[in-house]
């Protein structure tokens, strides 16, 4: 099986330093999505084999504070316990970075192998996530999706592990968004962060503006009248 392996990162894993494994495939098709290559594939150049990508962790272990599983979704691979368990074997936490569209896997693996921090994206209003499928037959499917959000939300929110959510500052994300995403969040981190053009899955996106501080600190304040741990952060992680 091949990933792609960001060998240090400041910013994936809070607080640490990390090693990012990218996994390919993804169960939605996000028009800003920063990982065309790994959502769409045909370009394998960098990709590297998940042993060799294991054995290098294991090399840096010392230097290394966690290892970060994205993609691409990481979800969608059944092998995902068993690598979260080749990891911990090795002696780092794990940080999953999630969709949130396959809570019946996500549910699994907090039985099976819990990673130590759940990072999970929240992109819009849950009834507008029909926008993120390539198909208008998958989008037909909106409704579900909707289910499978907020099913996930509240695994991440009973699963006493550490965790976060995520919303991109994007050009079509206002308040009705956050008010209608707000019922998902506990007081965990919810993290803002910028969007900015270049490589999107749609290349009409690359034609947007990059969102301002102003855009961010929105978002952000409508998240915290709303009762919620809100903060501005950097642009990290998957291209969520
Ligand atoms: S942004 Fe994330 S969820 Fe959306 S298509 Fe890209 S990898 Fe998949």
């Amino acid at each position: 099986m091949e990933v792609m392996l960001r060998k240090t990162s400041f910013i994936d894993y809070p607080g640490e330093i990390s090693s990012v494994i990218f996994f390919t495939g993804c169960n939605l098709r996000c028009p800003w999505c920063h990982n065309r290559e790994l959502v769409i594939g045909g370009d394998e150049k960098g990709a590297v084999l998940l042993n060799q990508a294991l054995a290098h962790i294991k090399k840096r272990r010392s230097v290394l504070g966690g290892v970060v599983l994205s993609g691409g979704e990481p979800t969608l691979y059944e092998e995902l316990p068993h690598i979260i368990a080749s990891i911990k074997d090795i002696g780092l936490p794990v940080k999953l970075d999630t969709n949130g569209m396959n809570p019946t896997a996500l549910e699994n693996l907090l039985q099976e192998a819990p990673p130590d921090y759940i990072a999970l994206d929240l992109k819009c209003a849950p009834e507008r996530y029909g926008e993120l499928f390539k198909t208008s037959a998958a989008a037909a499917c909106a409704g579900q999706t909707e289910i499978a959000l907020k099913q996930s939300a509240t695994l991440v929110r009973d699963s006493g592990i550490a965790h976060e959510f995520r919303t991109l500052a994007l050009p079509n994300v206002d308040e009705t968004d956050i008010e209608a995403l707000a019922p998902l969040v506990d007081q965990a981190p919810w993290v803002f962060r910028a969007f900015k053009t270049g490589n999107c899955l749609d290349p009409l996106w690359d034609t947007f503006a990059d969102s301002k501080v102003e855009d961010v600190e929105k978002l952000v304040k409508r998240a915290k009248e709303l009762g919620k741990n809100a903060i501005g952060g950097n642009l990290g992680g998957e291209g969520n």
